[in-house]
């Protein structure tokens, strides 16, 4: 049976889509968002985290480590994440918590299966599952059996995406999910080249798509970052571009710094350096601007 690697399910998750979701994240990711919340997500398969601070140089975890990955310096364990395979045996010697192991295959049974466990709250809500990632959109191929299966048994079907996959994938999707969440970055080809490597043509080839299969189904959302897309000519662009597309809604989601844990659980630098998070009243402007152009905007998921 297939099987796709996931980093994490969230059940009764508010914040993507409508009602009561179940949020399924894939692991795999074209872009490198410099301040991207899940750094684990954008390689396939599981990666040791490791958290320092939780460390108390006990040394347990040395010897069980196959591949020699793990030394005791300065009364902290370290690791060799070039050796690392990822096999989790440190994890189970660790007695204080400070290793895991995230991501992990699920064969399409499973992911149903759990998804299934909250029907009745979708059935009352209006909700249903939402693919996350990572980009769920470059598994188009493994997930199409599940979606065929969950629109018989009548479950929602979002898709939470960045709009950077092949053209084919979203054609593949289209006929069984029920609502987009779009993201949209930046629309100033170099900006979005430089903070995410993303080929802004892609995204915008992927968005008029989707939007001419249905504008209904695409909810705009823009995590807006301080110094990339935070100005009233950013929000021009956005405005002008969701007129042609004739789409309505947008959420703003201010920069948050709620992933910094993760760089130092997997040990690599955070790449945007920005360590201070935006309050909701500092996109207040920016949704006053986009409500005056006509579209209903949110703030936060
Ligand atoms: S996950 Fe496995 S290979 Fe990696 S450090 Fe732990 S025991 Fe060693
Ligand atoms: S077992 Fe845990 S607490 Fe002990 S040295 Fe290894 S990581 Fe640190």
């Amino acid at each position: 049976m297939t099987s796709l690697p996931i980093f994490n399910i969230e059940r009764f998750a508010i914040h993507d889509g409508t009602g009561i979701r179940t949020a399924v994240f894939l692991q795999g990711c074209q872009l490198h968002c410099q301040w991207c919340a899940n750094p684990e997500s954008q390689q396939v398969g599981p990666k040791l985290m490791f958290l320092k601070d939780k460390c108390t140089g006990c040394g347990r975890c040395v010897p069980v480590c196959p591949q020699h990955a793990i030394s005791l310096q300065d009364g902290k364990a370290v690791v060799d994440r070039t050796a690392c395979t990822a096999c989790g045996r440190c994890v189970k010697a660790c007695l204080n918590d400070a290793r895991s192991i995230s991501g992990r295959w699920m064969d399409l049974r499973e992911i149903h299966d759990t998804i299934l466990r909250d029907r009745d709250y979708y059935e009352e809500t209006d909700g249903g599952v939402t693919f996350s990632g990572g980009e769920p959109v470059l598994q188009a191929a493994g997930l199409e059996p599940l979606l065929k299966q969950l629109c018989t048994e009548k479950i929602g079907i979002a898709f939470e995406t960045c709009g950077h996959a092949p053209l084919e994938n979203y054609r593949r999707l289209a006929p069984y999910v029920s609502e987009w969440l779009f993201d949209v970055k930046s629309l100033q080809k170099e900006v979005l080249k430089q903070y995410t490597g993303a080929d802004l043509d892609v995204i915008l080839i992927n968005l008029r798509h989707l939007s001419s299969y249905d504008p209904a189904r695409v909810h705009i959302r823009v995590p807006v970052i301080p110094g990339v897309n935070n100005t009233m000519d950013d929000m021009e662009r956005l405005a002008e571009l969701m007129k042609e597309c004739s789409l309505q809604k947008v959420d703003l989601l201010p920069y948050h710094t709620l992933g910094l844990t993760k760089y130092r659980q997997l040990g690599i630098p955070y790449p945007f350096g920005n360590e201070h998070a935006m309050h909701p009243e500092d996109v207040e402007p920016l949704k006053e601007y986009l409500e005056s152009c006509g579209l209903t905007v949110s703030i936060g998921g």
